[in-house]
């Protein structure tokens, strides 16, 4: 539902002017809205609030980043028609275990979560976009080689001095743990068709240049809606698929509740 003040939330109870619901730090408080029924596509700028994200070193900071992109993703979008649903649309902190609620709630046709990446290990002449999918689902992984695909061509134009952390590609990360998914917004959204998009690198000066370019917001904004309109709309089967990672780290990025303070519902 949507709150007074523009917030969507997942519902977990209650009724009429009393909705129980999910806040952004995933308190269960009660509210009044409009209840909404759905949407065709979920759209999450990750981090936010009090958590940047990463930082790039002349101070370009991701979640800034990872909401104008989706924003524009969202316009996008909605200029085909379609219904489209952003688990933040300001710069709000909103807990991981909140965006996958709402995210489930929604019962998406797909689902992107928009973030940029930190710490690569070496240059390439080609982005290291990175996409990654459930680790048992076909459909998501499909969407994952769809951004991919789209990434790649939209990117590439700009220029040749990317960074790459592991490998670039389409693929899942396994947690060695307990064999889930590692990312915990892919893990808590299984049933949907899922991504998670890591476009470029913050944290590479000519990255982080271009990402802080309405113009390459708009081209990667652009990447991510044809690829998720030919995912609905074709059987077309992405590319650029790479093994599983594994890792036994914890994925760090924050998420949690701790600290986290609720804005105003209502
Ligand atoms: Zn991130």
């Amino acid at each position: 539902m949507v709150t007074p003040n523009g917030f969507v939330v997942p519902v977990v109870g209650g009724e009429d002017d009393a909705w129980l619901v999910k806040s952004p730090c995933s308190n269960e408080v009660t509210v009044d809205g409009q209840p909404i029924e759905g949407a065709h596509v979920v759209l999450d700028p990750g981090h936010g609030g009090s958590e940047t994200g990463a930082i790039g070193p002349n101070g370009v900071s991701e979640e800034d980043v990872n909401l104008d992109v989706a924003l524009r993703v969202k316009r996008l979008l909605e200029q085909r028609g379609a219904v489209v649903v952003m688990t933040r649309a300001t710069d709000v902190r909103v807990t991981i275990d909140m965006r996958a609620t709402l995210a489930v709630a929604l019962q998406p046709l797909a689902f992107v979560s928009v973030h940029h990446n930190a710490g690569a290990v070496r240059k390439q002449s080609t982005p290291g976009s990175e996409t990654y999918h459930h680790l048992e689902d076909p459909e998501s992984k499909r969407l994952a080689g769809l951004v991919y695909e789209e990434l790649i061509d939209k990117l590439s134009p700009y220029g040749t001095d990317w960074v790459v952390g592991g490998d670039s590609g389409a693929h899942g990360r396994r947690s060695l743990n307990d064999g889930d998914d590692f990312y915990g917004i892919l893990r808590r959204t299984q049933g949907i068709p899922g991504v998670l998009s890591e476009s470029a690198y913050l944290t590479n000066p000519f990255e982080e240049r271009l990402l802080d370019t309405e113009q390459f917001r708009e081209s990667e904004a652009t990447a991510i809606a044809n690829a998720i309109i030919r995912f609905v709309s074709t059987d077309d089967p992405g590319g650029g698929f790479i093994p599983a990672l594994e890792s036994s780290s914890d994925p760090g990025g924050g998420g949690g509740t701790g600290g986290c303070e609720d804005p105003p519902l209502g």
